[in-house]
C-alpha cells in the first residue's frame, strides 16, 4: 500500500518511491494549490531546484501573427521524483520556497 498523498491533480500518477522530503507534495507538508502548468525540464543538475522552460504565442498585431515565446521557471524537485533534463514535467503551484521558487514538480507526463 502507498502512503502518498492526493496532491489533486487529474492525469499524474504518484510516484512509486517513497521520501522523507519535508517539501514533498506527497509525503510531506507542502501543498499545492493555484497555477498547474506544463513545461520541458532545461537545467537539472544534482541539486534540489530545476529549471522548467514553458512555451507560449503571443499575437502580434502589426504582423497578425503569432510568435514564439519563452519563459523559464525555477521547481523544487521532492527526492522521490527522478526527471532528466529534456522531460516534459507537471509542476503545480506552491508557497515560496525560495526567493525564486514557488513551484513544485509533481510528475512527469507519459
Ligand atoms: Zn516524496
Amino acid at each position: 500500500m502507498s502512503l502518498s498523498k492526493n496532491v489533486g491533480i487529474i492525469g499524474v500518477k504518484p510516484p512509486e518511491k517513497e521520501c522523507k522530503d519535508e517539501k514533498c507534495p506527497y509525503h510531506g507538508h507542502l501543498k499545492v494549490r493555484g497555477m498547474v502548468l506544463e513545461g520541458t525540464v532545461y537545467r537539472y543538475r544534482a541539486n534540489k531546484v530545476a529549471t522548467i522552460v514553458k512555451e507560449y504565442l503571443k499575437y502580434n498585431p502589426k504582423y497578425k501573427r503569432y510568435e514564439r515565446r519563452t519563459s523559464k521557471i525555477h521547481a523544487y524537485v521532492p527526492q522521490c521524483i527522478e526527471i532528466k533534463e529534456g522531460d516534459r514535467v507537471i509542476i503545480g503551484e506552491s508557497r515560496p520556497l525560495a526567493k525564486s521558487v514557488a513551484f513544485v514538480v509533481v510528475g512527469r507526463v507519459s
